[in-house]
């Protein structure tokens, strides 16, 4: 099934997999002045094809190379053949040989499974910058989502396209493929850019979206803190996801155990790894060591740094 919403020059296409007469999980692209960022599952490939009818399609760019992202490129290449399509370059490894995804099953039921798709562009050819008949959209890396993950920023509206790098709500369960210390920096890189809109990879178009990329940014870095200090007293991996995380088991369900609790414990375990103190020094004594360094240099009073 498809939605579309009209966002002034951005048309919101959302796609999803019925399963029982209900939509599975909702993915989006975006088409602006003749651009379109993503292309959907597979499964719902012909559905999207029908609604670019109304528009050109003259390029494509990737987020990056999930199979709900690159699923539509192959029946989007046939029907525009001229149109360049521009992603990183591990994206396009992944467009050219999606068996890479190393998809578990349920990933092919709810999105069906990408055709290979070659002659893809790579952003450095274009200097990062995708320029559109009325706008100029910037390829900005952030990974941690997946490792070949760039966003698209229009600096002058300040519209974000940020695909998976910002995904809503309070995460219970993770992947294990995700980089917690990559989709950190990648907020806070979405963050720096001081957004008007968000586009994210859901479909659900935010506006003013700085507060929701801070929301996350303290969810996450919290977690990580509160399995340190848990980590710290001994106790055991189960435990701390017992009592940080409880009521994983739905999705750990029907994704047979590709996204748990337990992998999101292991993620703040090794963001912790890399950003916690040595055991013994005082972290009090640290932060307000790197607090008076960020005062002396006037950072603090800078709105666009969300960390404080
Ligand atoms: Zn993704």
């Amino acid at each position: 099934m498809i939605q579309v919403e009209q966002h002034g020059p951005v048309i919101a296409i959302r796609m999803a997999r019925r399963f029982l007469g209900k939509p599975l999980y909702w993915t989006a692209a975006y088409w602006i002045d003749g651009l379109l960022i993503d292309t959907g599952p597979a499964a719902t490939a012909a559905e999207l094809l029908r609604v670019l009818e109304q528009v050109s399609v003259r390029q494509i760019a990737l987020t990056h190379g999930h199979e709900d992202h690159i699923g539509g490129l192959a029946a989007l290449r046939r029907k525009y053949p001229n149109a360049p399509v521009y992603a990183s370059l591990r994206t396009i490894e992944l467009a050219k040989a999606p068996d890479r995804l190393q998809m578990q099953l349920y990933r092919k039921l709810v999105w069906g499974v990408p055709q290979p798709v070659e002659g893809l562009t790579v952003l450095e050819e274009v200097a990062d910058v995708i320029h559109t008949q009325r706008f100029a959209l910037r390829a900005v890396e952030t990974p941690g989502h997946s490792q070949d993950h760039v966003a698209y920023f229009e600096p002058h509206l300040r519209w974000l396209f940020a695909g998976d790098a910002f995904i809503g709500g309070r995460d219970r369960t993770w992947a294990p493929e995700f980089d917690l210390f990559g989709v950190v920096g990648s907020l806070r890189t979405l963050a720096l850019l001081d957004p008007e809109r968000l586009f994210p990879g859901s479909g659900n178009v935010r506006r003013n979206p700085l507060n929701d990329i801070n929301d996350k940014l303290l969810y996450l870095t919290g977690l990580a803190r509160d399995v340190a200090k848990l980590d710290a007293a001994g106790i055991d991996a189960a435990e701390i996801a017992e009592r940080l995380l409880a009521g994983d088991s739905r999705m750990s369900f029907w994704t047979q155990g590709h996204f748990s609790a337990l992998n999101l414990i292991e993620a703040c375990r090794s963001y912790n790894a890399l950003v916690q103190p040595l055991p013994g020094a005082s972290r009090r004594g640290v932060g307000a060591a790197a607090g008076a360094k960020r005062t002396k240099r006037g950072l603090s009073s800078d709105p666009s740094d969300p960390i404080r």
